[in-house]
């Protein structure tokens, strides 16, 4: 069976960080690029938050720079999935989709969040061409302009903020007669003047030539007074909910309700000595590239000091 002292699971900034400073400490890390390599910055179009990149970088371009210098500096980075980890016994155990079982002293689990989808044909259409679900990396290019939040929750109200003081106007679609949304929130979303929330309304499809002109609407459907009806707008953005990619770490790594991994403190460290959590997967608040290659960097010196304490 192979063996490797750090194994890291995704490809994200979480993941790549991870790989620069596991390479760079001799630790000859092997990463797993998952289902989705380079993670959620490949789906978007230029990243401009990301410090260093003054002039903006395309997604998928700073994530093969990160995948290379992780590569400067040893990193083993394999396409695939792991599809199995076992910690009950050290060295623990993976598993990727082709059936090589890796045994691995640490591991740096950076499997990311995949924002939910409404699920619609449209939605993979026009991804990156007027349909976002990170209003942070996506809403600059809608200045000015008319966009649409999906959600009824803090995130669609963050979000609906966020665009609020950049595009001309907002329209919250939210399916329910009410915000599931805290009442600060509620209240902030209530009182801007460029937002208009448009309840019981769920979304049918999106139209356009040329990236997103608008979206096909419904209002209390199946209701006697139900009404179809198309909301010119050039940016459609989700915000209802992501799920973290930590199915198969479930039973072992404590998680909470939703599935986002559990870390200790300040730190990178999961309940299971070695074996530490970095990015989207254990952070449901902040969703940002740059928090998730701190978090990157953090776990691999974790990891570090952990096969140094080890011996
Ligand atoms: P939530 O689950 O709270 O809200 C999701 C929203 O999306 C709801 O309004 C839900 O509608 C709607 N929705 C879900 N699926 C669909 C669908 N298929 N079609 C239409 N609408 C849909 O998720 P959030 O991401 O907003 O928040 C997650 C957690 O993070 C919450 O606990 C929240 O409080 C927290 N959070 C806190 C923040 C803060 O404190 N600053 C910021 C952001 C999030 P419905 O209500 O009908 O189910």
């Amino acid at each position: 069976m192979e063996a490797t002292k750090t194994i890291i699971i995704g490809s994200g900034p979480a993941g790549y960080t991870a790989a620069i400073y596991a390479g760079r400490a001799d630790l000859k890390p092997i990463l797993y690029s998952g289902m989705q390599p380079g993670g959620q910055l490949t789906t978007t179009t230029d990243v401009e938050n990301f410090p260093g990149y003054p002039q903006g970088v395309d997604g998928n371009q700073m994530m093969m720079d990160l995948r290379d210098q992780a590569s400067r500096f040893g990193a083993d980075i394999r396409d695939g999935a792991i599809v199995k980890a076992d910690f009950s016994s050290q060295p623990y155990q993976f598993t990727d989709d082709r059936g090589n079982v890796i045994a691995a002293d640490t591991c740096i689990i950076a499997t990311g969040a995949s924002a939910k989808y409404l699920g619609l044909p449209d939605e993979e259409k026009y991804r990156g061409q007027g349909v976002s679900a990170c209003a942070t990396c996506d809403g600059f290019f809608y200045r000015k302009r008319t966009v649409a939040v999906v959600g009824g929750g803090d995130t669609a109200c963050e979000e609906a903020m966020y665009l609020a003081s950049l595009a001309k106007k907002v329209y919250m679609i939210v399916r329910k007669p009410y915000l599931r949304a805290t009442e600060i929130m509620k209240e902030r979303v209530s009182n801007k003047e460029n937002i208009e929330i448009l309840y019981e309304t769920n979304t049918l499809g999106l139209f356009g030539d040329d990236g997103v002109q608008g979206a096909h609407l419904v209002y209390r459907k199946g209701e006697a007074d139900e009404k179809e009806y198309d909301l010119p707008i050039d940016g459609f953005f989700l915000a209802i909910g992501h799920n973290p990619n930590t199915e198969i770490f479930k039973g072992a790594i404590d998680m909470d309700e939703k599935g986002f991994i559990i870390t200790q403190g300040n730190s990178p460290k999961t309940n299971i000595e070695g074996v530490f959590a970095a990015g989207d997967c254990a952070d449901p608040i902040y969703r940002q590239g740059i928090v998730a290659a701190g978090a990157g960097a953090k776990a691999a010196i974790e990891a570090d000091r952990y096969l140094q304490t080890k011996g």
